[in-house]
């Protein structure tokens, strides 16, 4: 989401809902008209609403050839003020120069007088949060194919100087083949090669690296995603984030502390551990780059299926 709350203007909703429910900005964006014009004459048929975030709603949207996109749509009341401004525009401006099979492709944006449309690729089958919801564990193999959908993709986004700061398993999507692709580019943001380091504080709590919240002294980089991937990794395997509780300064220590503990009664590999471990390393420098993730053990050490169907959103799929 653009909106980072609640530790003031940085930190995105936890993925766990809280049980008060605040106000959200997405609850400015009125749904759109039946058809919304573009400044160029081409018109889109509204759909089905899909979801919301903090920020944004999201409906499906029909060009007048039948094709079917997510409009993320929101409202201009929300955008009022010049830096919430200044963040849409830029995440529209990395999103809009991505192009990879595993990242969820830009496909145009406008505005009518109440609302600023982004059109994306849809992704029809929720996100990876929705299927572990469903599912409470996945399968080795299947986390296997998912990691090297993600590390392929955020290898491209490195490779452009982009970290995109908010990955966690609600901002993956799945496209109709169950292919991931990662999405929302909200805390995304462009690394100047001179300095390489960023000192903002975002993300989201559960998936927040250390040395983020290090404060300034330390700064941050590339290594946040890496950290991230070993989140969801966690997260897939053993159902629940590594440093999960209730509250969010009790997260912000266990992560410091680097306290957490694979769930004694699973069956996952050694190998599995060991790349989690490396993952979580606190020190940033110590973290395996994206290359030396997909040369590890784990990779090798079972089964790697070489597509996932539908039918893994209610249950383990027969042959995994
Ligand atoms: P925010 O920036 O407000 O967090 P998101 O990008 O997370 O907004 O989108 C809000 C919701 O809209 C998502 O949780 C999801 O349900 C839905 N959504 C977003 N992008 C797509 C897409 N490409 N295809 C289908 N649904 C989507």
């Amino acid at each position: 989401g653009i909106i980072k709350t609640p530790v003031r203007s940085s930190v995105s909703k936890p993925e766990t809902k809280s049980k008060k429910k605040k106000e959200k900005l997405s609850s400015l964006c009125k749904t759109p008209p039946s058809v919304v014009r573009t400044r160029n004459g081409r018109g889109y048929h509204r759909g089905l609403f899909l979801g919301e975030g903090g920020f944004a709603r999201c409906f499906q949207m029909k060009d007048e050839s039948g094709r079917i996109f997510a409009a993320k749509t929101v409202a201009k009341a929300s955008i009022k003020n010049e830096k919430t401004k200044t963040k849409l525009l830029s995440e529209i401006k990395i999103h809009k120069s991505m192009s990879h099979p595993n990242i969820v492709q830009f496909v145009d944006c406008f505005e009518d007088d109440v609302n600023v449309y982004i059109l994306l690729e849809i992704c029809p089958n929720q996100s990876l949060m929705d299927l572990l919801k469903a599912r409470k564990v996945l399968s080795e193999p299947e986390v296997r194919l998912f990691m090297v959908q993600i590390i392929g993709a955020i290898k491209y986004l490195h490779r452009r100087r982009v970290v995109h700061r908010d990955l966690k398993l609600g901002n993956i999507f799945f496209d109709p083949d169950m292919n991931v692709k990662i999405g929302d580019f909200g805390l995304a943001t462009v690394v100047s090669p001179s300095t390489n380091k960023r000192y903002t504080i975002c993300g989201t709590p559960n998936y927040i690296a250390p040395e983020v919240l290090g404060g300034k002294a330390t700064g941050h980089s590339f290594e946040v995603d890496i950290w991230a991937i070993g989140i969801m990794m966690f997260a897939l395997l053993f159902g629940k984030p590594p440093f999960q509780a209730k509250d969010v300064q009790v997260i912000y220590e266990r992560i410091k502390n680097n306290e957490y503990k694979f769930p004694p009664d699973s069956s996952a590999s050694a190998e599995s551990k060991n790349l989690i471990t490396k993952l979580l390393s606190t020190d940033p420098t110590l973290r395996p780059s994206l290359d030396e993730i997909l040369e590890h053990d784990w990779f090798k050490c079972g089964p790697f299926p070489a597509k996932i169907s539908t039918e893994s959103l209610k249950q383990i799929p027969k042959n995994l």
